[in-house]
């Protein structure tokens, strides 16, 4: 009965189909009405037999995925490469420190909103304290101009005005815009898949005071939009906030749209406990995860896939297979690039995905009062962090013991920031030695950096590590170190990418590769489309309940 299973169902008094967008790029793929979404979307596979669903990935994706099937009485089992649940959203305990590996704010920190939800359902944040901060970023330029970007839209106009009139006009625009993109939820009653074409209608129609807005910016790239403030200081200090050059224009929209709303802020404990809680809320559920698990291959029978192969010579038969590992991985080693289209061939060899990263984390044994949250400190000589990439800023995040990441009396520092794929994973896998001395050096320079701006943070540092790119992939296979999958540049935006493969049935994909621009929230919402789509298949009526 297809028109009972669209049917939005209530149960605990919420919403039992909600959707959730991520910071940059749910606005475009999975909340907006863009054209190609409304009208290209591809059939479902025929239903398959109501058994169990194998899940590959132990990440956010197929944790959320695996909870939601499971509240629906569907059988699953999640296989994770690694030792532990949450993929890239984890945490390295040193000490009496944990060096956060993913969270700096997390959107749906709030009530009513549709992301809040979801967590509220993935039991991910409940009775967690959560930080909101007033001021979004602090940028310290090299001649000492300071800028503070409130998240707070009147007050963040105000301070751009004072440092550049010049640029009124532009500024009072972007703020207007950010402003009418800030109520932007995503759909909560289904999957865009499993839609009417009214109910697709009905969905766009929500969205059109923000649709002229996103049309505007989203084919305009960042460092084109930027090129007409006259302030170079703001120019810069506005570029600082999106990050990447490549990015779209309407990435900064929506980041200053998001943060206005109270509704982003770290949660205590940060990812670990993050990932913790949902990988307990799957297994009170009555999932399993098997861990050390990695899958080499997708078997396919008359295109279907029926089960997968693991490396240890496993197989692991299933009704149905939902990849929420890598995406490049899944499509081209697990299924041989059999499964492909133009689609899908643009995505891989036309779109680009996040840049790989470092992560250098500090525990140091003092408190720094007057550090900011988040700090953007111009450097006065640039930072080399390998063969290619040199910095001239550097971000430094500072939690104190109220975030659940250090004791009283002390502090975490973490400093993330991009780097050469190549150079790291070459030179781990060709020269170990030398791979061990660089990141040394790296971490010896940014404490000597930061040693300046915080004058005896240096002598106070009990523990220090460093992340590279090699890190990120051993642990989580994810293509060329991306940290978030695609990048949300004007190629990308707007483009649908699909949860399932051409010609490929009882298969779908969930996580970060299947919505532009990633993150936490991109994951979880994936995951829940794709339980929707497998309750569809097998005839059952989607619900969601809180723990
Ligand atoms: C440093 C950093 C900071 C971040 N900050 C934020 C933030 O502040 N806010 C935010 O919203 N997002 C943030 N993100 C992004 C966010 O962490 C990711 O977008 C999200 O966790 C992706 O989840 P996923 O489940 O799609 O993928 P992943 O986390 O990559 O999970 C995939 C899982 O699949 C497993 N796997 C891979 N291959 C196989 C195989 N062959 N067999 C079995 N298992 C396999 C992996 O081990 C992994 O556990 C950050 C990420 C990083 C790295």
């Amino acid at each position: 009965n297809r028109s009972s299973r669209r049917r939005p169902n209530r149960q605990n008094g919420a919403l039992a189909s909600t959707a959730t967008p991520n910071k940059f790029s749910t606005m475009t793929t999975d909340a907006m009405p863009v054209e190609e979404k409304l009208c290209d979307v591809p059939p479902l596979p025929e239903p398959a037999a109501d058994g169990k669903v194998v899940i590959i990935g132990g990440g956010i994706a197929g944790l959320s995925c695996g909870c939601y099937l499971q509240m629906n009485g569907i059988q699953t089992e999640i296989l994770e490469a690694s030792l532990l649940p949450g993929g890239l959203c984890t945490a390295w305990h040193r000490g009496p420190y944990v060096f956060d590996g993913c969270l700096r704010w997390l959107m749906g920190t709030h009530p009513p909103s549709a992301f809040h939800q979801v967590w509220t359902e993935l039991g991910a944040i409940a009775g967690r304290k959560v930080f909101v901060h007033d001021e979004m970023l602090r940028i310290e330029g090299a001649d000492g101009k300071t800028l503070s970007v409130p998240a707070d839209l009147d007050k963040l106009a105000r301070e751009f005005k004072r440092i550049a009139p010049e640029d009124s006009g532009l500024i009072d625009k972007l703020v207007r815009d950010a402003r009418r993109c800030a109520p932007l939820e995503p759909p909560l009653e289904n999957a865009l898949e499993l839609m009417s074409l009214f109910e697709k209608m009905k969905t766009g129609l929500r969205y059109l005071p923000m649709v002229p807005v996103i049309f505007r910016y989203k084919n305009v790239p960042i460092t084109t939009y930027l090129a007409r403030y006259k302030n170079k200081f703001l120019r810069e200090a506005l570029q600082l906030i999106v990050g990447n050059e490549d990015m779209s224009a309407l990435v900064l929209v929506m980041l200053l749209a998001f943060r206005t709303r109270n509704n982003t802020g770290f949660v205590a404990g940060g990812s670990w406990d993050f990932a913790m809680a949902i990988a307990d809320r799957y297994a009170r559920l009555g999932g399993t995860v098997r861990y050390k698990a990695r899958v080499t291959s997708i078997k396919v029978e008359n295109n279907r896939a029926t089960g997968v192969q693991c490396a240890d010579g496993t197989f692991v038969p299933a009704a149905t297979v939902v990849s929420c590992a890598d995406g490049h991985t899944t499509i081209f080693k697990m299924l041989d690039g059999r499964f492909v289209d133009k689609k899908i061939l643009y995505l891989y060899e036309h779109c680009q995905p996040f840049p790989a990263i470092i992560q250098v984390s500090l525990g140091i044994k003092k408190i720094f009062p007057d550090a900011p949250h988040t700090l953007n400190l111009a450097l006065r000589q640039p930072l080399c962090v390998d063969d290619q990439t040199r910095h001239n800023n550097l971000e430094v995040e500072t939690f104190g013991s109220e975030s659940g990441l250090c004791p009283e009396g002390t502090t975490v520092m973490t400093l993330r920031f991009p780097t050469s794929y190549e150079f790291w994973t070459g030179l781990k896998k060709t020269d170990p030695q030398r791979y061990r001395a660089e990141k040394k050096r790296v971490v010896q320079e940014i404490i000597a950096i930061l040693d300046k701006r915080f004058p005896g943070l240096a002598e106070q540092i009990e523990r220090s590590d460093i992340a590279t790119p090699a890190t990120f992939v051993r642990y989580t296979g994810n293509w060329q170190g991306s940290y978030e999958g695609w990048l949300p540049t004007p190629r990308i935006l707007g483009r649908r990418i699909p949860y399932t493969l051409p010609r490929l049935e009882n298969f779908y994909m969930a996580g970060h590769w299947v919505v532009a621009g990633g993150g936490l929230p991109s994951a979880a919402i994936a995951g829940r489309y794709v339980a929707q789509m497998i309750c569809a298949q097998n005839g059952k009526v989607f619900a969601a309940t809180n723990p």
